[in-house]
């Protein structure tokens, strides 16, 4: 047992305007452990609408005071943010543990996972003093100062799967531009993210600037996206719960934006690199047992190497080590709960029934350890229906569906045919091609010769029902700034031409 782990069950309190405490239910939840279901990691606080009206009215004060300077000077965001980046590289150990505990990701996923964290405090601490804006003169000598503004109170709301940077996705922006805000994580990672409130704080944010509330997402979450006291809500996560709270935004005119669902496409040229592309798709399907937004979960296989190809995939695949989270060998840890599994298998009967190809993998794996998580074999069907569920539903676990194409226009209809447009791959040894089919794929991002590159500097966000918005970037900051028009005369006239369209002088 790691040091880390005799601190548990790890308590996890409220934090509100810079102190910690309990919920004013009285009441805690409990988080398991999903490689070792005997074991409780987190108790956590189960939040209530009154405490999460007093987060917010906290981070509403904070904001309306300028507390500390906060919202005015960028200097001190700066400070924090960098501070918060070297902090988690300080952490780092700690952070893979509690997130390896909680998510059941094996601990060299987890490891990768802390310092992607860190880097996006270190890339958006450096934009906090750099958020030019633009001046224009009129021909009268008027001028327009465009300028940027921080949007508010921000009221982020964030998933269990990737619970560190998904949260610094949007915290990191939030606080570079000078809002202020709310966090609400998902119920099976709390401590993950206490862990990174705890560092913010320690880093220097002012009392009242990051607030955190556990619970329930239909009481807290709900109260956070009808409170007015809320500017904005960053939503990531399912696409249903995604247009709930569309709907519930708007009933204020709430600013939104939404990382939602996925169901990425991988398309394989006969020309392509069959090595490179099997080892790009496997990595992508399999990385955090297939729950991820962004996972490879339909191969679009050209007709004459789609024999060639799969057997490469399955080769790669029955490599994989699925196993305990803390063995540095295991390539593929159990899925998060009891509840993800059940899903995940009924998918493998909807396969089974509907008479696809079972390739390799369908079964949960059984005996030693395997009994007390939610392990399941990684699943390959073949000849799939793209119209089917398995080629529609995002699935959420170590399942994939694969379906040949003749030619390129096919392959094109094909990927493009899911209600969801997150992210795609591409392969072919024709660059002109790749490119050619890459702009015809409507995803918020395509790889070339690549899987699952999320680089800091580029952005992550989608199409059609996978989302509203961009994160990562610069691009991520624009969903937390409001531009604002300062417009000051520069004719120095008593009455202006316009003016005469009312009074005649
Ligand atoms: P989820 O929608 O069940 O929950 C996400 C968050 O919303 C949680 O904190 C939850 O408590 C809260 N919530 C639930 N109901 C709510 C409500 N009515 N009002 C306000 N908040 C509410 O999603 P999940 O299971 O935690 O995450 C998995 C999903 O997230 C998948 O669909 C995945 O594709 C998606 N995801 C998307 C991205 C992306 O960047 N596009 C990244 C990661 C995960």
């Amino acid at each position: 047992m790691s040091p880390v782990e005799t601190q548990m069950p790890f308590r996890c309190p409220l934090v509100i305007n810079g102190e910690e405490g309990s919920s004013s239910s009285g009441k805690q939840f409990q988080r398991e452990n999903p490689a070792d279901n005997r074991v409780t990691v987190t108790s956590a606080e189960e939040g209530t609408a009154s405490d999460m009206r007093a987060a917010i009215d906290a981070a509403r004060r904070a904001f309306d005071t300028n507390a500390e300077g906060w919202t005015t000077n960028h200097k001190i965001r700066e400070r924090v943010l960098y501070r918060t980046g070297e902090l988690i590289r300080a952490n780092a150990e700690r952070l893979a543990a509690i997130v390896r505990l909680e998510v059941g990701m094996p601990i060299r996923q987890a490891t990768g996972h802390v310092a992607a964290a860190a880097d996006i405090f270190d890339f958006y601490a450096g934009y906090a003093g750099k958020l030019y804006g633009e001046s224009f003169f009129q021909p009268s000598g008027s001028m327009i100062n465009l300028i940027k503004e921080p949007m508010g109170v921000v009221g982020l709301i964030t998933p269990w799967n990737f619970p560190l940077t998904q949260t610094a996705r949007k915290v990191a922006p939030a606080l570079a531009v000078g809002c202020t805000l709310v966090l609400k994580p998902a119920s099976y990672t709390p401590q993950s993210t206490y862990e990174l409130v705890k560092l913010l704080h320690e880093a220097g944010a002012p009392a009242g600037i990051v607030n955190f509330v556990t619970g329930p997402g239909d009481v807290i979450g709900v109260e956070m996206v009808r409170n007015p006291g809320i500017d904005k809500i960053s939503f990531t996560g399912e696409t249903g719960t995604g247009k709930r709270i569309a709907a519930e935004a708007a009933m204020n005119v709430k600013r939104i934006s939404l990382e939602l669902g996925g169901k990425a496409p991988f398309v394989v040229f006969e020309d392509s690199d069959l090595d490179a592309a099997a080892r790009a798709a496997v990595f992508g399907m399999f990385r955090n047992a297939g729950q991820a937004c962004g996972a490879t979960t339909r191969l679009l296989v050209q007709d004459n190497i789609h024999d060639s190809f799969l057997d490469q995939v399955v080769s790669l695949t029955k490599a994989i080590e699925v196993g305990q989270p803390e063995q540095q060998t295991t390539d593929m840890g159990p899925l998060v709960s009891k509840n993800q599994e059940n899903t995940v298998q009924q998918y493998i009967r909807t396969g089974l029934d509907s008479g696809f190809s079972l390739v390799t993998g369908g079964n949960k794996l059984t005996g030693s350890f395997f009994d007390h998580g939610y392990y399941v074999n990684p699943t390959i069907f073949d000849n799939v229906d793209n119209s089917s569920a398995l080629g529609q539903e995002e699935i959420f676990g170590p399942v994939v569906a694969v379906t040949s194409f003749h030619e390129e226009e096919e392959a094109v209809e094909l990927a493009n045919d899911v209600p969801y447009g997150l992210v795609a791959g591409v392969w072919s040894g024709d660059y002109v091609r790749a490119m050619r089919v890459a702009r015809r794929i409507r995803a918020g991002t395509v790889w070339i010769w690549d899987n699952y590159a999320q680089p800091v500097e580029g952005i992550w966000g989608g199409f059609k029902e996978s989302g509203v918005g961009r994160e990562l970037g610069p691009y991520g900051l624009d969903d937390f700034i409001e531009v604002k028009q300062i417009y000051t005369d520069g004719t120095g006239l008593a009455t202006k031409p316009a003016y005469r369209q009312v009074i005649k002088d």
